[in-house]
């Protein structure tokens, strides 16, 4: 009998109710006790599905109050001890000051979980910490699902795991250095679980996806050899890419069962099937717990027949990873395309698929012929649908040329000419596109989406908001304007809702962090631009000032890694069909007379692979899609892009062949850190570090701002610096962005002085020093509370 079960399920409830509880919560109008009964709810409400669909075992242990990584070190006892919290009598709300910070303690830092687009909390080590145990929040729940007489297999994070996502702020320590103490702990859970009667424990590893040195892979055998014994057995879990070249080594650790992702890497089923002891589980993903396709049941079934053949009842089969990063059900789905929903399978439906897969294997085909059935005509639904494909889209791809790729003149040559048109004073100064999002702003969109507010009226409003933004932009002496993007809600939303081939759940949430859910768009089919979409703003924003102003769009990759993507064809091929209507959009901005265009890519390093192997092969896509959504436009036209939420150190040689005219990075958090590796690795366009943090309602000091373009002259030649924030301005209030900006421009007024005084030549004289170390830290984006944009947190 082959067996189902799934690695984890999403906590956040179909209708967000964990996001409604906690926030209610932390404004004092919910008690701790109503908010524990309402994680009861949603516990047993995510069980009661798993049971329904005849799951072996339900997944306990997954449920968390903010995130798992946090949970785990409540669970170990590992919390900071600047928060003086005594683990084993954590409250709730001690739980939350972890995760959000308090008026003593900043937050414990977040960065993203692998390449999803979740958020963990990272664990801050060092030698003093100790694992001696904290709450039994973990055991309640086990215990919660054993009262309801459910079968039940707990998740953990692996140790190895969990020390390899912690951080340490003692330079050099060695995190692996804990090993003995962690492992002891997780020995004294693992025991506490047998003495419940659990049979199996899953135990996620998925840092056996990584390139890991040989000081890592080292860790492993000692590690389990402990947790051997504890009279539980444990199925070893790895998923978000190919763990087969650590399967020899993990082939020999004294686990009972592995689980592999067959949907991110199928290709490393046969390393595992040589290597897989003769008793031993293989928990195979098939189902893909990272995107919300329908499985193709038929051919899923052809690949784990002979796998049921060979391994009978060691055969488990499971989504990929856990369904976490998949909405809850399509059920609330009202609006949907009935064609388009068909297609689709969120967290609920594909429990059911397992149901189907797993009563095929154990009882035949005959069981389920319908279901079967059922699926098949789902896809050749999707395969045939006229909505898929576009003949146009096809036709402009296979005539996609190199050229498209390249601008007509090189850097050196076009910049000259852009200095010509533009005539911009040195040191320019800008915005990077968006300008507070006021409540009557955002009323006003939402009276217009509730069809409340005609057609006219809202262009009326949005169009007084735009005159706001410019007259403002002008009175403080900017002098790159932008129209403030008052009619935006989200950068991908926004150009998804007019574009072919993008479709848009109304539940489809996804938990980013804590309380904080996304709704990714649905990439379905060939992405085609019907009509302009921003020129009428940008035209109607130029022609109330005689400054220049700046067309704003967002880039294809940030398209792409931003929504849920098609499975039908390669990701490059979808980025390609993006690039294609951002390059038409370029064309007509310049068509209608814009001089500037910025393409944002802020999720640009984010889509990197997990193995540095595969990096390579992405980045030459994805820098290819910019650059063809951008280089349509003569030497003349100035493109800039903007990019976050990352350290781009590692990947400054792709930037620079992206080949922007303009770049505007974030960098005040990193107090200017990422300029070395640009001074170093002597980025060759013109470049805006963010001289000041815009997830911080503090207002910078000119001479803060003065001293960090200073510091930037030192590495970057002031001929190609610029001067602007960090980031868009969406989520700040009109006061303190005037007061920022203000001093900005003082800064950069008193900087060109400065420069002047000294000379002409001062400008050489300033030339960048060199030599200087390329940081080689490839930490992702640390998101705080207060993070901007990721798609469309809510
Ligand atoms: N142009 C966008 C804005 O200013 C960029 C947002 C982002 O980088 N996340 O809001
Ligand atoms: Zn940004």
């Amino acid at each position: 009998m082959a067996r189902i079960h799934i690695l984890g399920f999403p906590r956040i409830g179909a209708q967000r109710e964990l996001k409604t509880a906690q926030e209610s919560f932390w404004r004092g109008e919910l008690s701790e006790a109503a908010l524990r009964q309402v994680g009861v709810q949603l516990r047993q409400r995510h069980w009661q599905a798993q049971k329904v669909a005849g799951l072996n075992a339900v997944a306990a242990g997954d449920f968390a109050w903010y995130d798992q990584m946090l949970s785990t070190s409540a669970l170990l006892g590992c919390l900071p001890s600047r928060f003086g919290f005594d683990a084993k009598a954590l409250s709730l709300g001690q739980y939350f000051e972890l995760a959000r910070g308090n008026t003593a303690q900043p937050a414990m830092e977040m960065t993203k979980w692998f390449d999803t687009n979740y958020h963990y909390l990272v664990p801050e080590l060092d030698a003093q910490t100790t694992f001696d145990g904290g709450v039994d929040w973990l055991f309640d729940d086990i215990d919660e699902a054993l009262s309801q007489g459910l079968p039940v297999k707990p998740v953990l994070i692996g140790p190895i795991t969990y020390l390899w996502l912690a951080k340490s702020h003692v330079a050099g320590f060695d995190r692996l250095s804990l090993l003995p103490k962690i492992v002891a702990a997780y020995q004294r859970i693992l025991a506490r679980l047998a003495d419940r009667g659990i049979a199996w424990v899953q135990i996620d590893e998925p840092a056996l996806c990584l390139d890991l040195d040989a000081h890592w892979r080292a860790a492993f055998a000692p590690a389990y050899a402990d947790l051997a014994g504890t009279g539980v057995k444990l199925l070893l879990a790895t998923y978000f890419d190919t763990a087969a070249d650590h399967a020899v080594l993990a082939a020999q650790l004294p686990v009972q069962g592995f689980h592999i992702d067959l949907v991110r890497a199928p290709q490393q089923l046969d390393a595992w099937r040589q290597v897989l002891p003769k008793d031993a589980v293989l928990s195979v993903g098939v189902v893909d717990g990272r995107n919300i396709w329908r499985t193709d049941l038929r051919r899923v079934l052809a690949l784990l027949q002979p796998l049921h053949a060979e391994l009978g009842d060691r055969l488990w089969v499971a989504p990929s990873c856990s369904l976490l990063h998949t909405p809850v059900s399509l059920a609330s789905e009202q609006k949907l395309d009935a064609e388009i929903k068909s297609w689709l399978a969120f967290a609920t439906e594909k429990l059911h698929e397992l149901t189907v897969l797993g009563r095929a294997l154990n009882e035949g085909e005959a069981a389920v012929a319908a279901e079967l059935a059922a699926s098949d005509a789902a896809q050749a639904s999707r395969r045939q649908s006229g909505r898929v494909v576009n003949a146009l889209v096809q036709k402009r791809l296979a005539a996609v040329t190199t050229s498209m790729a390249h601008r007509a003149s090189p850097f050196t040559q076009r910049i000259e000419k852009q200095r010509q048109t533009l005539q911009l004073p040195p040191l320019p100064t800008t915005t990077i596109g968006s300008f507070p999002q006021t409540a009557a702003i955002r009323q006003t969109r939402a009276a217009h989406k509730r069809g409340e507010l005609s057609a006219l009226d809202y262009l009326q409003r949005i169009r007084s908001e735009i005159e706001l933004a410019v007259r403002k932009q002008e009175d403080l002496g900017l002098d790159v304007l932008v129209h403030g993007e008052a009619e935006r809600n989200d950068m991908v939303e926004y150009f998804g809702e007019q574009l072919w081939g993008y479709a848009f759940t109304e539940n489809g949430w996804v938990q980013s962090y804590g309380s904080r859910c996304v709704k990714p768009p649905i990439i379905y089919g060939d992405v085609f631009r019907p009509e302009p979409m921003t020129v009428e703003t940008t035209r109607y924003a130029q022609s109330l000032t005689d400054r220049l102003m700046k067309g704003m769009l967002t880039g294809p990759v940030t398209m792409l890694q931003w929504s849920f993507v098609r499975d039908d064809q390669p990701r490059e091929t979808t980025a390609l069909q993006l690039a294609l209507a951002i390059r038409d959009e370029v064309s007509d901005l310049e068509k209608a007379g814009i001089k500037v265009i910025q393409i944002d890519e802020p999720a640009i390093r984010e889509g990197l692979p997990l193995r540095q192997r595969d990096w390579a092969a992405y980045l030459e896509w994805a820098v290819r899609a910019f650059k063809i959504s951008a280089a349509s436009v003569k030497d003349e036209t100035q493109i800039h892009t903007h990019m976050c939420y990352a350290e781009f150190n590692d990947i400054l040689p792709s930037i620079a062949a992206m080949d922007a005219d303009v770049i505007t990075i974030e960098t005040s958090r990193s107090a200017m850190e990422l300029l070395d590796g640009f001074g170093a690795f002597d980025y060759p366009n013109e470049i805006g570090p963010g001289v000041y943090d815009i997830h911080s309602p503090r207002v910078p000091g000119v001479e803060a701002m003065l001293k960090l373009l200073e510091r930037a002259c030192e590495v970057i030649p002031p001929q190609r610096l610029w001067v602007n924030p960090d980031c868009g301005l969406k989520t700040r209030g009109w006061i303190e962005t005037e007061a920022a900006l203000s001093n900005m421009v003082k800064a950069a007024k008193a900087l060109r002085l400065k420069i002047g005084e000294q000379g002409d030549d001062a400008w050489l004289r300033l030339a960048p020093r060199t030599g200087a170390a390329i940081n080689p830290a490839l930490s992702n984006h640390v998101h705080s509370a207060g993070c901007n944009d990721c798609g469309q947190a809510a």
